[in-house]
């Protein structure tokens, strides 16, 4: 059995001095106490308050997450933040190849891979994260981004890697429009059946999180379909209420 995970995503937003009440409020929102507790909740906050967070977080049962990562574990790399810097921090999940990232960042799928392999390496849980444009989707190649997104990373990682999938449809982040039940299902059964030429039965053991314009009103159906483990929420995940009410939509 998969745990599920729903993942926060903040984002650009929100201020360190605002992070200890989003928590109080978070908590005092779910419905199920951390020690009962059937899933996984992770925040990927801005790098300025992943100390702040973490230690929150450990509190109150929760992972914390970077945002983004860099390969190399120092150098002349200004502004970036390396995998030893979290382990620091006590940080051991990133998420990787945020679609922003790939458009405003020039990620490309070889860097996503290299940072992927390299979270691995160091014990950091990278969750990676696919999925096609608007563009893609209308000429019918989603299969193929995803296909040609994966098995880069794929490539470069151990076949029993320990690491997450997001399917993110690049024209259903932050746009309000959420893939159907059924098109999320149908690309996640895609990635599972891609996972299992590669890693064999691993892949049912690994977690693919759906992530677009996820809401309290679409989320338990989503959540209902046998390849989707959980969300990675952007927007939606901005307002501690509105994100445990996500979550316990799939407790
Ligand atoms: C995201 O940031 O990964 C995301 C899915 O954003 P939103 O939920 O706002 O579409």
């Amino acid at each position: 059995m998969r745990k599920p995970l729903i993942a926060g995503n903040w984002k650009m937003n929100l201020l360190c001095s605002q992070v200890p009440a989003y928590f109080q409020t978070l908590m005092q929102s779910l419905k199920g106490k951390p020690g009962q507790r059937t899933v996984d909740i992770l925040l990927a906050v801005p790098a300025p308050f992943l100390s702040l967070a973490r230690e929150m977080a450990e509190r109150d049962g929760l992972l914390i997450a970077a945002q983004t990562v860099h390969e190399k574990a120092e150098g002349a790399f200004t502004g970036e933040i390396s995998l030893p810097m979290l382990l620091d921090l006590g940080v051991s999940w990133t998420l990787v190849g945020h679609s922003e990232r790939r458009q405003y960042f020039n990620e490309t799928d070889r860097s996503v891979a290299l940072k992927a392999r390299a979270a691995v390496e160091r014990g950091v849980t990278p969750i990676v994260c696919v999925g096609e444009t608007k563009d893609e989707r209308e000429k019918s190649l989603t299969e193929t981004v995803l296909r040609r997104q994966l098995e880069t990373v794929l490539a470069e990682l151990p076949r029993d890697a320990d690491w997450v999938i997001a399917y993110e449809p690049v024209w259903a982040i932050g746009t309000g429009l959420t893939a159907s039940d059924q098109q999320a299902q149908d690309a996640h059964a895609f990635i599972r059946q891609l996972l299992r030429q590669h890693s064999g039965e691993h892949a049912d053991a690994m977690r693919i999180l759906y992530g677009g314009s996820v809401k309290s009103s679409n989320a338990a159906g989503l959540f209902k379909q046998p390849d989707i483990d959980g969300a990675l929420v952007g927007g939606a995940s901005l307002d501690p209420l509105e994100f445990a009410r996500i979550i316990d939509s799939m407790s």
